[in-house]
């Protein structure tokens, strides 16, 4: 019962809002309400009417025209209550009126003819009535239904029955009048004290709900810019660090389900402090700004383009493989180092140039991180060759599996722009063991001049039978390279020794056999000469397992040390040696033949002896001293 009159309060407060409050949930939830509790408010009436026309029809009075009216008025009712359930409440509510109006004036008509004064109780009752009506219809409505009903009961008391009305003038009745009237009119001026009371109430509560409804609207706009402020960096406007790193994490879950290709890029303004320093932090933000704008206008539609942190900048590229993200790579660097960027403070604009590292799923890597890194290292590779470059993960990892190499690149970078210019990390890598091949060979004929030329021409005899056992043309290269460096461990040799005419004593042997050990030593000092060492330690080894330094035989021996091995016996039986004079070519030839199976690789022997058996001349000059 409590809930009941609660929720009649509530109706009335929610009838009072004004027409002006928007349609919100809340005005659509008090509908529903209103709804329901005109369907309890018909039902409770359908109610009412059966039970008075069952209680008539037990009495036995009621005329056959009174049943008939009770049976429209119970099917208008009943009406009223399937168009509320299909939603339509005014409308309802205004046939509720009607029909409930149409039995009051039938009622006063009935019911004054007996005693005149029912007519002011249900007046009474038809303005409590008015009043329910407040619940579901507005203001404007309810007044002009309620000037009708007076009006309508006015024109009936005036017109049809102004007998009644004379009654209730006379002295008799007037007294009765004036009481019925003053109650009348201290029933609407209560009535109008709750109307004014529950009306600026209910103003009150919509306001309060709109402002609430407003309120919240600002709250989720401001929700709203917050979060995309969160994602978003104030200087360049593009997506921050988070942002990227969460679309990152989409787009390989992507590629990753639909095994599809998905590239990354990552740039860094090349020497961007110098600018802070030069022309100040303004056209430096100034400059940022225009780096990511150019970057920008060379991408496609899916790609996404975001600042990671400082002046470095990633794109990613899905569905871009390594060699089409290469191309918008290419892109982006040219586009920011054709235009410099215009500064009122710079006349000219301010020349930037941005060094991009590429990395490619699912080649460079299948984790966001490892990607990233990938990356990262290759754009680090490309400050490191000269900046404004492109270079690829790949590239990267070539490089980037030596400290010193990298150390060396630094040192390279530093090197003037022209002389960069197109130089690949292959050429870089060659130009130092070039360089340390050559350093050491100096020292080696400074050392000793009759060293040297045996380095060199065991050089090109090993190279002619590596060639000749058809090698890869690198792996031939590495050889010479190798048997060149074959006696750089003699370097540490005491020169008595290596000028000794008379044979070695056995300590003096020992001695010099740790030639191929140091020589082994001083190319691990080098990044560049250390995939040399096998070939250098093991020359000296021998095929039946009785060289030095590790006793290896047979296969053990690396193919390497087993061709050098085998020039550097025929060179040096063939050279004039301060304890012995040189062999002619047929005796050295017999050794060779002995020598193969015990002390050489016969193969070797055998590639050897069919070379000088194709072409004596070619191999005779090799040993010409330089
Ligand atoms: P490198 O070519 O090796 O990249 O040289 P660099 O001078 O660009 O070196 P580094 O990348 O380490 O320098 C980054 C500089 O960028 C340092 C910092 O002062 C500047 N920087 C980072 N964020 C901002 C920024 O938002 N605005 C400005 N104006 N400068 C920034
Ligand atoms: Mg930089
Ligand atoms: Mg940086």
């Amino acid at each position: 019962m409590k809930h009941f009159f609660q929720s009649l309060v509530s109706w009335w407060f929610a009838a009072m809002t004004p027409a002006h409050v928007p349609e919100t949930t809340l005005a659509e939830r008090e509908n529903i309400r209103k709804r329901r509790l005109l369907s309890i408010i018909l039902l409770v009436s359908i109610a009412v009417a059966i039970i008075y026309l069952a209680l008539d029809f037990r009495l036995k009075n009621l005329s056959l025209a009174q049943a008939l009216t009770f049976f429209a008025v119970i099917s208008v009712l009943g009406g009223a209550l399937w168009l509320n359930r299909q939603g339509y409440l005014k409308l309802a509510s205004l046939i509720f009126f009607f029909s409930n109006g149409a039995a009051f004036v039938q009622g006063v008509h009935v019911a004054s003819s007996a005693d005149p004064f029912l007519l002011f109780w249900i007046c009474f009752l038809s303005t409590a009535f008015l009043v329910m009506q407040g619940l579901f219809l507005s203001a404007w409505l309810l007044i002009l239904l309620a000037v009708i009903e007076y009006l309508t009961i006015i024109w009936y008391l005036l017109v049809l029955n102004h007998a009644l009305v004379i009654h209730l003038l006379s002295p008799v009745a007037l007294q009765d009048f004036l009481f019925f009237l003053t109650i009348m009119i201290y029933d609407s001026a209560l009535v109008s004290i709750i109307y004014s009371i529950t009306t600026k109430k209910a103003v009150i509560q919509a306001d309060r709900a709109s402002e609430l409804e407003q309120a919240n609207a600002k709250l989720e706009e401001a929700y709203t810019t917050i979060q995309r402020q969160a994602l978003t960096d104030g200087l360049t406007g593009l997506p921050n660090h988070r942002a990227v790193m969460d679309q990152l994490q989409k787009e390989m879950d992507r590629a990753r389900r639909y095994n599809r290709p998905f590239s990354v890029l990552f740039f860094d303004g090349d020497r961007f402090k110098k600018v802070n320093d030069t022309y100040g932090h303004a056209v430096g933000d100034t400059v940022l700004y225009q780096i990511g704008a150019y970057a920008g206008s060379e991408l496609r539609g899916g790609d996404t383009l975001g600042r990671f942190g400082g002046e470095e900048f990633v794109v990613l590229l899905p569905e871009a493989a390594a060699h089409e993200a290469a191309v918008i790579a290419e892109r982006i660097r040219a586009a920011v180092a054709a235009r410099p960027v215009p500064t009122t403070e710079v006349e000219g604009g301010v020349a930037m140039t941005v060094s991009i590292g590429l990395a490619t799923y699912p080649s460079d890597g299948t984790s966001e991180e490892e990607l990233l890194a990938q990356a990262d290292a290759a754009m680090y590779v490309a400050k490191r060759l000269g900046r404004n470059q492109v270079r690829t993960a790949e590239e990267a990892r070539h490089m980037s599996t030596d400290v010193e190499l990298v150390a060396l690149l630094h040192h390279e970078g530093q090197r003037d722009a022209a002389e960069r210019e197109g130089i690949t990390p292959e050429q870089v890598c060659e130009t130092y063991t070039l360089r340390a091949i050559c350093s050491l060979t100096n020292l080696l004929e400074r050392r000793d001049v009759g060293l040297s030329a045996h380095a060199h021409a065991v050089s090109d005899l090993a190279t002619a039978i590596a060639s000749a056992m058809r090698l890869d043309p690198r792996e031939v290269s590495r050889i010479g390279m190798a048997a060149l460096l074959h006696d750089i461990g003699k370097i540490a040799m005491p020169d008595a020794l290596l000028q000794q005419s008379a044979p070695l004593s056995s300590q003096e042997r020992v001695l010099l056999h740790e030639h191929a050990e140091v020589g082994a030593q001083i190319l691990e000092a080098s990044p560049f000469l250390c995939d040399l060492i096998p070939m250098v330690r093991h020359h000296h080894e021998r095929w039946d397992g009785s060289g030095y330094p590790e006793h290896l035989r047979g296969k053990d021996i690396p193919l390497e040390a087993r061709i050098i091995a085998v020039a550097e016996a025929y060179d040096a039986m063939q050279r004039e040696h301060p304890y012995h004079t040189g062999f002619s070519l047929e005796r050295t030839l017999a050794e060779l033949r002995q020598g193969a199976g015990t002390q050489f690789d016969p193969e070797v022997v055998h590639v050897l002896l069919a070379l000088l058996a194709k072409q004596p001349e070619t191999i005779a000059s090799m040993k010409v001293v330089r």
